[in-house]
This record gives structure tokens, C-alpha cells and sequence, in this order.
């Protein structure tokens, strides 16, 4: 297997790497050695690489910015893909529709529409994400989600075969959405709306001092751990998690933010297992005090 793939890699733009360490692939800075980690940078190498774990039958899983992802020690065989460079190019159509490769990161996007006048996608400055994560999450903050600018997602199915999904035959729901997950998404178009630079500007940094204020900044964290159990209650998960457990407590280097109850932290040298047991903790706290059972937001690769 490694011969063909070793064989395949020298003639091709991306890069195969073996026995490849994924901690640094994710923000919160834990998982363990791929077996294959391949980055893909154009659609005929992404195609054939498909072909080949098609027929060798692997499991795999795609990788955007890692933001919202824990990813275990132990992966067995499992293969990792992430969009290489190529995939991350920004254009704008004369209807001042914006196609985004679904590797850039959905900061850069926000800037690029603010660059061009076009609002509507302040609230991915705000997101640490890439393009393809935001819409395998329909990732959103303050009031907007990606469900609300997405026109429609280019993808790559393992048959190879690429097509063009139109927004609205996705099924989204809170931090959801039904698209198959063997679905590689390529590129995406937002819809946007002229205005001022000044005043996309002006709320661009309104939110970003909203998240300043109430979300850690600049530690290893997955973000928001569980969804808010908005079925079953008013409350938002992090007051049902500050009135259920006590804010100390801690799995080896794996810890509860002092900031936002449903941020948990990597303080250090947090393994999988220390997340693991943080998650699974809080859960049973949440449960045994409110009679609520928390889902996770926070995808966990094992
Ligand atoms: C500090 C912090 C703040 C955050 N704030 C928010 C917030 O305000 N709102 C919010 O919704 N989320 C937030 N998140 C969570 C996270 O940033 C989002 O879920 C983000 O959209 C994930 O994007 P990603 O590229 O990092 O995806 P990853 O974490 O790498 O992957 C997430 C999922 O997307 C899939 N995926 C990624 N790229 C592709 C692709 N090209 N094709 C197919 N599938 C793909 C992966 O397979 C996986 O299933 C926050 C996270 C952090 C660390």
C-alpha cells in the first residue's frame, strides 16, 4: 500500500505524508499519528486519491482548520485529507456573489467581502474556521449562520464525480446539516449586499469585541463543547453547566474555561483521554442536576 502511495505522491502537487502527527492540525492540540495524511491541491489528484482508498476500502476524514475537532490517539488505519493551498482562491461574479475555496478560512472571506463593499458575511470574521467546515457545522454566531449567505457548494463525491449543490436542497439545522459525509466540499458562493465599507467595518468589530468579552482567546480550545439544549430548555448550555459542575475541576491538563463554561481547554498536555473524560464528566453532571442531556457540538474523531 505505502509503495503505490509513496509512487503516487512523486507525481503529484500535493503531499502524501506517512505516520504523520495531527496535533497541530487541530486547536486543540491533541490526536495522534495518521497513517496517511494527504493534502490535495488539484482535482485530478484529489479524484485518483479517492479512487484508490474507494478500492482499498479506508475510512477517512477530512480535516478543515481543526477548530472543531478532537481527535483521538488512536485512529487505527483511518486516512486524513486536507485541502491543500490551491483550494483556498477567492473571486467575486459582476452579481457580487463570492466563491470561496473551501479550505480558506472563513476570516479571510469576511475581509474580502468588507474589501469589496459587500455585506453579509461579518459574522464569519468571527469564526475560526475554514469554508468547508463552516458548512459541514452551519457554523454561525450572533444571529447569522452560514445557511443564511450560502448560494450553493461545489463537492466531490468518492466516485470522483463533481457537482454542484444548491443551498437551498440542504437540510440545515443548528450546527447540522444532511450532507453526506463522504462529501468533499471543493468551493462555495455567498450572496452578499452592497454597503459601506465603514459600517461593515463598524459591526466586524462589534462582534469581535463581543466575542472578546464573553469567550477565551488565544488557548487551545474546540470551542463550544455541547449545543445548547434548546428543546428542552431556555437556559443556554453553559449556565446549565456553571449551576452543575464545579468550574475547577480538571483531567490532567484537560480544563474548564474561566470565561465560558462550555469552552474546554488544553491548558498544556491534555491527552485525548483527559478531553474525553472532561466531556463525559460534565455530561453526567449536567444530567444528574437538570435531568438534561447535553449533545455534542465538538466532533470527536476515534
Ligand atoms: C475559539 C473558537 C471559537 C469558535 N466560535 C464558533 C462560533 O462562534 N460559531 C460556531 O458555529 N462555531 C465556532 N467554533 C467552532 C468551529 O470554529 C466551527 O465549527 C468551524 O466552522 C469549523 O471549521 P473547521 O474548518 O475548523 O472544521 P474542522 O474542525 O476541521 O472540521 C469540522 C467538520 O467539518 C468537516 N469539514 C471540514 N472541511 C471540509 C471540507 N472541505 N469538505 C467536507 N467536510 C469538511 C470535517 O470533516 C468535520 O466533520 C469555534 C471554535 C473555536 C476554537
Amino acid at each position: 500500500m505505502l509503495e503505490e502511495l509513496n509512487n503516487f505522491s512523486k507525481n503529484i502537487k500535493g503531499k502524501i505524508r506517512f505516520n504523520y502527527c495531527l496535533k497541530n492540525h487541530t486547536w486543540l492540540n491533541i490526536g495522534g499519528k495518521a497513517k496517511i495524511f494527504f493534502v490535495p491541491e488539484t482535482l485530478t489528484e484529489l479524484r485518483d486519491f479517492l479512487s484508490y482508498i474507494k478500492k482499498k476500502e479506508y475510512d477517512f476524514s477530512i480535516i478543515g482548520a481543526g477548530s472543531n475537532l478532537l481527535i483521538s490517539e488512536n485512529i487505527g488505519d483511518r486516512i486524513f485529507i486536507k485541502l491543500g493551498k490551491n483550494f483556498n482562491k477567492l473571486s467575486l461574479t459582476k452579481d457580487n456573489f463570492i466563491i470561496a475555496g473551501c479550505s480558506i478560512l472563513d476570516k479571510k472571506v469576511s475581509d474580502f467581502a468588507c474589501d469589496n463593499q459587500l455585506s453579509g458575511l461579518e459574522f464569519m470574521s468571527c469564526i475560526p474556521g475554514s469554508v468547508g467546515g463552516g458548512i459541514r457545522m452551519n457554523s454561525g454566531c450572533f444571529g447569522s449562520e452560514f445557511k443564511d449567505v450560502l448560494l450553493s457548494v461545489q463537492v466531490m463525491d468518492l466516485d470522483g464525480r463533481v457537482y454542484t449543490i444548491k443551498s437551498k436542497d440542504i437540510k440545515f439545522e443548528y450546527r447540522k446539516t444532511n450532507l453526506p459525509k463522504n462529501l468533499i466540499f471543493l468551493s462555495a458562493s455567498f450572496k452578499t449586499k452592497k454597503k459601506r465599507r465603514i459600517e461593515i467595518e463598524d459591526y466586524v468589530n462589534k462582534l469581535k469585541e463581543k466575542k472578546e468579552i464573553s469567550q477565551p482567546l488565544k488557548v487551545k480550545t474546540g470551542g463550544s463543547t455541547f449545543k445548547n439544549p434548546k428543546d428542552q430548555t431556555e437556559k443556554k448550555v453553559w449556565e446549565l453547566i456553571k449551576e452543575s459542575v464545579d468550574n475547577q475541576i480538571s483531567f490532567g491538563d484537560a480544563k474548564i474555561s474561566n470565561k465560558h463554561s462550555n469552552f474546554f481547554i488544553n491548558s498544556k498536555n491534555a491527552s485525548f483521554e483527559n478531553m474525553n473524560n472532561l466531556i463525559n464528566y460534565v455530561k453526567k453532571k449536567v444530567k444528574d442536576k437538570t435531568g438534561i442531556s447535553l449533545e455534542l457540538e465538538l466532533e470527536i474523531i476515534n
